[in-house]
Formats: structure tokens, sequence, C-alpha cells
């Protein structure tokens, strides 16, 4: 092949997948599991092969495994956490997660989850191996060579908790049947960081990429829905089978349910007798799956999925980037709502359209969550609340209840910085205000500085760039100093790493020769580009914008139908710093810092001055 037709072909053949993303290391894993589940003991035995790719520079000694269901028995760390945040009181309650409380601590025996290791070989040969409540440790009778690959071959059982949190059975609410998330042994993470062996409390996960080939027999009365590309739809029926099949069901008891899924890092399945199953195709390469019963919403609610998807689907994929899968489900579940890759579980409908969004910065970009959650709820928070007020059609600033998240956990005292492990937060209601609110407000405040406009530029690039990769809160960084041609490291010094806040006020005003001038002042530590808006009576409008010196650059005029007067960079250390209108200050009737409302200053009635004549 020539050079010219060679670059061609690759131009036209990676326009998504190809080239231009960095070539940081990582491992791979293809999972081929046979899994026989019990419906009556709700227990199963599962054989897991699983192909292992070292692609690391590193020779590995040991290898790590979760075993989620382990947390849901009494005495777990999950169940200490829990009840020692239930000691803590914040705000006006309890600081526990409400759906775990104590309720662990009450497991009986035929109600807590296991998972069991009966075997474990490498290359043929036995392993021996220890297991500490979530993880297991396998210390390997020969080490894994860098660049290469080895197979990995277990026996397992698993007990199916009655649902505590996200994966389990029999939930009192919805009445679903099996949530089957966090189910199987699952390798853990090995990157440029080393080892992620997180021992599981109900925070955040991290997996391997790679390919799920997954057989799960059940009792035929079940139907199914997860993560991945059903085999054998017509064999199965349930609404999977294609248009005009007649379905002619296995004569035994159990069917036997067959999925593939390519390049994602988790597989999730749910299960039960009364699933009403409904489905639309958004295109060609893209079916939506409802999977609901009509317990804690109406069928139209969760019907109302397929609309609600089919309308919001361009304008996401146009601010996000393309959904690179054939299929995404919305499945009924026991919990609040949890996103896995290709399918979300949710007590209601209500939860979907966070949880879809999870799908681009837990299912694509897929930080280590543990490192970095403001990188995957904060994002999907953020995305939520845009998509929202495009499905309603609201022109209303869409970031209210994050903002009020945030100045709210500032005023408790109990803020920690966002470089907090996700486990480590000492409240789930710090953890909450930092990974959701300021990790959304993290993305609109991005907008504040970039402009609008570019920030738009920076997602879909850090997208680009980023999918399948692991990026962690540096990697986004530098894609968005690249993006907006401005130094943005002080931005991640202050917000991610610190808790210093913002208030910027409007210190005083005074007329000099027919001129207005506005002395601002900078009261929190933390430093910002400052826009100060100036209303007159005659209604007209002057934008003043102040870059910040550590910026190295500005901001383009986001609103042209307001005239924006460029000044100097404020240096950071300066605290005060003042403005020039060309009027007379009894023409002005408003002087307003940010009126965009995306600067997250803590004490906005200092920003904004109404003059009465
Ligand atoms: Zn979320």
């Amino acid at each position: 092949m020539n050079r010219i037709f060679f670059l061609i072909v690759t131009i036209c053949l990676f326009p998504v997948f190809g080239a231009a993303q960095p070539d940081r290391w990582q491992q791979r894993v293809k999972y081929t599991m046979n899994i026989d589940m019990n419906v009556q003991t709700n227990r199963f035995t599962g054989k897991q092969k699983l192909e292992y790719w070292n692609n690391s520079p590193d020779t590995l000694a040991r290898v790590f495994y979760h075993l989620y269901f382990n947390a849901f028995q009494p005495g777990s760390m999950m169940d200490v956490r829990s009840r020692r945040q239930g000691t803590i009181m914040v705000g006006r309650g309890q600081d526990w997660d409400q759906r775990v409380r104590d309720r662990i601590l009450n497991l009986k025996p035929d109600e807590i989850g296991y998972q069991k290791i009966i075997s474990l070989k490498m290359n043929g040969r036995p392993q021996s191996f220890q297991m500490e409540e979530t993880i297991l440790e396998v210390k390997l009778d020969k080490p894994i060579l860098p660049r290469s690959k080895v197979q990995f071959d277990m026996d397992f059982e698993a007990q199916v908790p009655l649902q505590v949190r996200r994966s389990g059975r029999d939930n009192p609410s919805s009445k679903v049947r099996y949530s089957m998330s966090q189910w199987y042994p699952k390798i853990c993470e090995y990157d440029y960081e080393g080892w992620h062996p997180t021992p599981y409390v109900a925070r955040e996960f991290y997996g391997v990429w790679g390919d799920f080939d997954v057989s799960i027999t059940i009792d035929k009365k079940y139907i199914l829905g997860g993560t991945g590309y059903l085999q054998n739809p017509n064999q199965i029926g349930y609404g999977y089978e294609d248009a005009g099949v007649k379905v002619k069901q296995p004569a035994a008891d159990k069917l036997t349910w067959r999925f593939i899924a390519p390049n994602v890092h988790d597989f999730m399945w749910a299960a039960d007798p009364g699933y009403i199953h409904v489905t639309r195709k958004l295109r060609d390469s893209l079916t939506i799956h409802v999977l609901y019963k009509p317990t804690n919403a109406t069928s139209q609610q969760w019907e109302d999925l397929l609309n609600m998807a089919e309308k919001a689907l361009p304008y996401i994929e146009k601010t996000f980037g393309p959904y690179p899968y054939k299929q995404f489900s919305f499945i009924h579940g026991g919990d609040g709502g949890m996103e896995y890759p290709m399918a979300t579980l949710c007590i209601g409908p209500g939860a979907a359209l966070h949880e879809w969004m999870h799908s681009w910065y837990y299912g694509m970009l897929a930080t280590n969550e543990s490192l970095y959650p403001w990188m995957d709820e904060g994002f999907t928070q953020y995305a939520e609340e845009r998509i929202s007020a495009f499905l309603n059609n609201s022109s209303a600033f869409p970031y209210t209840d994050e903002y009020n998240g945030y100045y709210g956990i500032v005023k408790s005292g109990r803020e920690e910085p966002l470089t907090t492990h996700a486990d480590h937060y000492n409240t789930n209601a710090a953890y909450g205000a930092a990974a959701y609110s300021k990790g959304a407000i993290f993305v609109e405040q991005l907008g504040y500085i970039t402009g609008a406009a570019v920030r738009d530029k920076i997602l879909l690039e850090y997208y680009r760039q980023w999918r399948f990769k692991h990026p962690n809160a540096a990697d986004f960084l530098r894609i968005a100093e690249k993006v907006s041609d401005m130094k943005l490291d002080w931005y991640k010094e202050y917000w991610i790493n610190s808790t210093k806040t913002i208030d910027y006020g409007i210190d005083s005003l005074w007329e000099e020769a027919g001129k207005t001038k506005v002395r601002l002042s900078r009261i929190g530590l933390m430093p910002m580009p400052i826009d100060v808006q100036i209303t007159f009576k005659d209604g007209s409008k002057e934008l003043h914008y102040i870059p910040l010196n550590l910026m190295y650059g500005q901001k383009p005029q986001e609103d042209p139908a307001i005239p924006r007067k460029l000044y100097d960079a404020w240096k950071w250390t300066n605290s005060s710093y003042t403005i020039e209108s060309g009027r007379k200050l009894t023409d002005i009737t408003i002087v307003e810092i940010d009126p965009s409302l995306r600067m997250a200053d803590v004490d906005r009635k200092n920003n904004r001055l109404e003059l009465k004549w």
C-alpha cells in the first residue's frame, strides 16, 4: 500500500477511533463467562475465562480481583463505614446513606451476598489466593512479563444479597428480582499508577477495558436486560427477536442468554419474570431498550424514555460526542440510579437521563472514579442539567441546584478538596457536594473563564482524544489549555486541589471629569478573571472584562450585542482594581460582577449595586 493510499485509508477508517489519541499504555481483558442461576436459592455458579494482556512495561508478581458481593455481610467495611456515618450529624440529619443505614448488619445468612472462589488457574497451573473481604489477592507462581498475555480460569459461586445498594435482589419498592451489578470476580485495574485494589464501601468504580462474552442460564420465565448485544434473540424472544420471527424456545426449564459486549470495562445484567420490554430503533446502528415493571412509576412514564432518548440524542452527540455502541437499555432496578456500560439500573425513569449521560463520562472516558469522582459525577451532572434544559426548552440558568449545593457545603465548614479519594471523604455530604456540585460547576465555570463556545470545543476535544483511555485531571486541563490557548493550571490548583473560595465585591464608585470609576475588590483567596456589566438609564449596557494575569490570554467576546471593554490583566497578588466607564455616574442604574452567575462567588450580595436617582 503506498503512503498516500495508506493516509487516505487511515483518515477514512479512523475518524473516531484512530489517530490523535495519546499513546499511554493500558491493560486489556477478555472475559468469557458461563453462569448458572438458581432463582429459588438466589445462588449461582460461574466459570470465568479471563484473557489478560499485560501491556505495561512492568513485571507483575501478583494480581487483584474485586469481590463486591462480600461487602453485603455484617461487619464488612461497607457496614462499619455506613454505621459510623450514622453517628455524624450534618445539617438536620445523620450522614448515612438512607439506603444502606444499618441494613447490612441485619442481613440473615440467606440474605447476605458472597462470592467464593473455588479454583483459580493461570495458564493451566493452580494458583494460591487469599480473600480480603471484597478484594482477592493472587500471588502468582510465575510473574506476568511486560507486554505478554496470560489466561486465568476460575470457578466461583455466589449468593445474590438482598438489595441494599446497587446490586441485589427483591427490592421491596421496585419489586425487581435481580439487579446484577458488581456480580462477578472482576480483575482490578493496573495502570501507570500501579494496582487499584480499592475495598468496596459503596462508592466508585474503575475497570480494565476489554470484551465480554457472557452466557447466563436461568429459569425460562425470566426476562433479561443489560450490557451487550444478545446473540440468540430468535431463540429467546421476549421482544428481542427479529421482526416477523416466530420464537421457538427450547423445551428445557432454563434458557441460556448469550451477550457479547465489545470495548467496555464492566458488565451488568438484570432479570425479572415480570419485565415489560419495549424498544425503539433510533438509527440502524442503535436501538434503545426499556425494561420495567409498573410498580413505582407508570408504564407511560417508563415508555416516555423512548421519546426522551429520540429527542435528546442528536443534541447529546453534537455537544458531548458520538455514542458508539449499538444499544442502550434503561432498566428498572432496585436502587436510585446507577450507570453501567450500555445500560443503567434505575428505580424510576426520573434518574434515567443522568445515568445515560454517564455513558460518556463513566462509560467512554472512564476516569478512575475513586481518584477523580468529580470528573465522572460532576461532568455527568453538568451534561444532565444541560440536556434537561434543552428538552424542556428552558432558558433559565440550569445549574442553580449545583451552585447552591456547593455554597451550602462551604458554609457548613465540612468542605474537602476535590483531590480527596472518593472513599475517604469524612462525610457523605461533603462527597456529594464535591463530586456532583463542585464537579459540575468546574465545567460551567470553565465556560466563564474561556467563554462558553470555547468550553464546548474543549468538551468535544476531550472526548475525541481521551475516550477509552482513562484520562486524569491533568489530561483534561491540558486539552482545555490547548483549545483555549490559555494557561489554566491555576484553575486546577485552586478549584480542584484546594477549598479556597471566590469572593469579589464592588468596593466603591465615584465620578471624575464626567467619567465613572468603579473600584472592585478581591475578598476571597481564589483569583478569577472578572466580568463587570454596567447598565444605564437608557437600557444600554457595557461589559468590562479584566482577564487574570495567570491566564496569559483572554476569552473571546461572548455577546456581540453588548460592547466590551478589555482591560490589562488583574495580577493575582493584588486585592483591588479600578475600571472606568466613559459615562456620568448618574447615567448608571446597575453595576454587577458576573451577571451570568457562572462564577461561583460565595457571597453574591456585594456583586450587584443598584443605583436609584
Ligand atoms: Zn451519577
